[in-house]
């Protein structure tokens, strides 16, 4: 708990939120500004700031529960399907410094668009063969 982050304030009760889902090490609720009808966010209950820091258990735990309302969510709402992510980082649009999965349910002719639509960069396949060749070092 940290006192001076937003979603650890609304985890804790100290704030008030929709809650949808709580378990032991996760609490998901609505997003105040959301993108489609049921946009939930998912966070661990522990403050971390970036993806990157989280460990395997907390991984699995994050995105099991994502599985579980992204199912919820597309039944409750009737969506075709949905966005799942996350901003990773302030140059990535990340606002709220605690880690959190956005679910954005998606509906046919919702005027919106996929992924890859938060940037975009001309590639030819030199490139890529030089992307996979640094990435490998780096793994
Ligand atoms: P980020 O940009 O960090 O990935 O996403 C932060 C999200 O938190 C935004 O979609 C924003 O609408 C949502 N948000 C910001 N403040 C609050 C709040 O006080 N309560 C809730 N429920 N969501 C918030
Ligand atoms: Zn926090």
């Amino acid at each position: 708990m940290r006192e001076d982050c937003l979603f650890c304030r609304l985890i804790s009760g100290e704030l008030a939120s929709y809650k949808v889902y709580e378990d032991a090490s996760i609490f998901a609720f609505l997003d105040i500004n959301p993108a489609s009808e049921g946009h939930t966010l998912i966070a661990p209950k522990k403050h971390f700031e970036s993806f990157t820091e989280l460990g395997a258990e907390d991984v699995a735990a994050l995105f099991e529960a994502a599985r579980k309302i992204t199912l919820a969510l597309e039944k409750a709402f009737s969506a075709e399907g949905s966005n799942i992510g996350i901003n990773n980082g302030e140059v990535a649009g990340q606002e709220v410094p605690h880690v959190h999965v956005h679910v954005i349910p998606r509906k046919k002719g919702d005027g919106g668009r996929g992924i890859k639509s938060v940037v975009w960069t001309e590639t030819d396949r030199t490139d890529l063969e030089n992307m996979a060749e640094k990435l490998k070092k780096a793994l």
